[in-house]
């Protein structure tokens, strides 16, 4: 039933079109917000990571700047830094017992550290500026980009990007002249509170990223699941709600063409069909025949017996009138206490024949409310379809028989 009825009511069929339109949208914004803050929450967890990964290790650095650089005892394998000797100061101290202490200023201590990480999580930290003492710590593409920004004014700059073994988030952070960094980096020219380089920490993103696409994926199925779950039931209720509106639109329909007190078809459903039926006949040259019938002294018996048993007599005249007739012929209640038929394709003679029939047959007929019993007649006037006869000249002629037939004493058939 359902899409032939979705059919048959055009405006609904629209109106779900309209709210199917409606409710993805909905339903597809909600997700992409989900989607994107969950997108958002993961990235910035491992900002946040980067952030303080860059914290601790420029508090650590102070920690060393503080002390001027830490001696380590110099083991075998373990190199002097030779960066210190270019500016100036000389990492080696030898103790009166001959062991050998070597210098760790901050910038070795953090590459050291930065090497310990990197094989412990991956996490990569680099030193780096425009103006170097150690030529391996030369900016790439992203932290020169980095600089530029932080010369701008920018107090961070972070970045995705691809690697050698898979992506990276890669956060950059400026290092700022202080007075503690004059002694080795004032050769520059750097002045106190300029940005002199940035730490860059690149963090293992892979997981993150695989993450982001399992979250794609699993708001992508749960999206379609809850489109498919509203859209279908959505199109179900409407559908029954289509339903009920199609059986209350035919009752509607039937209830406009019917007559309420005796169920026969009322007089503007007669009067249609009688205006087809007319040009039919006309068209075909066959024939049509009308009878209009009238209840005999029947405003006594609404007088005797009360109205209400009137209407139990119209019900039961109704009745015999549709009983009596064939299938293809249309009764109707014409008026108050009028019926009419009408009848196609059928001669004269057999129009009189079917008249008498229905007259007989409700002078036959005891109508009872249980206490009472009474029969009544009925006066008919027939006719049928000549060659000038327009719809209202066809009328007033059966009309007119019936006149005839009250007048000659009532119950009886006229034909004229
Ligand atoms: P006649 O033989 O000349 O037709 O006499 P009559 O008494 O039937 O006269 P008329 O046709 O003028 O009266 C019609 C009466 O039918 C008047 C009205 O009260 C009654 N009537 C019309 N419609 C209804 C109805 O729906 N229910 C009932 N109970 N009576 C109706
Ligand atoms: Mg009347
Ligand atoms: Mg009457």
């Amino acid at each position: 039933m359902g899409i032939n009825v979705l059919r048959k009511f055009k405006p609904i069929t629209m109106f779900y079109l309209n709210l199917s339109l409606v409710i993805s949208l909905v339903v597809v914004a909600i997700y992409l917000g989900i989607y994107m803050r969950n997108n958002r929450l993961l990235v910035e967890s491992v900002h946040q990571q980067a952030v303080s990964s860059f914290d601790l290790i420029v508090k650590m650095r102070r920690w060393n700047v503080d002390y001027d650089g830490i001696y380590v005892e110099r083991k075998p394998g373990m190199d002097s830094s030779p960066y210190l000797r270019e500016v100036g100061i000389e990492p080696d101290i030898k103790t009166v017992d001959g062991r050998v202490f070597t210098l760790r200023n901050h910038a070795i201590m953090t590459s050291e550290i930065s090497k310990i990480l990197r094989e412990y999580n991956g996490i990569q930290f680099r030193i780096t500026s425009r103006q170097l003492l150690n030529k391996d710590n030369a900016p790439d593409s992203f932290e020169k980009t980095a600089l530029t920004k932080f010369d701008q004014g920018a107090k961070e700059f972070w970045a995705i990007e691809k690697g050698k073994n898979g992506q990276y988030f890669r956060y950059m952070a400026p290092l700022m002249m202080e007075h503690s960094c004059q002694k080795c980096h004032s050769a520059f020219g750097y002045k106190e509170g300029e940005v002199r380089g940035g730490i860059s920490v690149s963090i293992p993103f892979d997981h993150i990223a695989s993450e982001i696409s399992l979250n794609r994926r699993v708001i992508i199925g749960l999206s379609l699941l809850t489109l498919v779950l509203l859209l279908g039931s959505s199109y179900l209720m409407l559908n029954q709600l289509i339903g009920k509106l199609d059986i209350a639109q035919r009752a509607l329909h039937e209830a406009s063409q019917s007559d309420e007190l005796t169920g026969l078809r009322n007089r503007r459903f007669l009067m249609s069909r009688f205006t087809e039926e007319y040009e039919r006949a006309r068209r075909y040259g066959t024939a049509l025949g009308f009878l209009i019938m009238d209840l005999d002294h029947f405003k006594r018996v609404n007088d005797t017996h009360g109205h209400p048993f009137g209407d139990l007599v119209l019900k039961n005249v109704g009745g015999t009138i549709l009983g009596a007739m064939r299938e293809y012929d249309i009764a109707a209640r014409y008026g108050g206490e009028e019926f009419a038929v009408l009848v196609p394709e059928t001669k004269r003679h057999d129009l009189v024949a079917l008249a008498e029939r229905i007259r007989e047959q409700i002078e036959a007929q005891a109508i009872s409310d249980g206490e009472v019993t009474i029969k009544v007649t009925v006066s008919i006037g027939v006719t049928s379809l000549n060659e000038n006869d327009t719809p209202e000249t066809l009328i007033k002629r059966a009309d007119d028989a019936l006149y005839k037939a009250k007048h000659e004493g009532r119950n009886r058939t006229v034909l004229f």
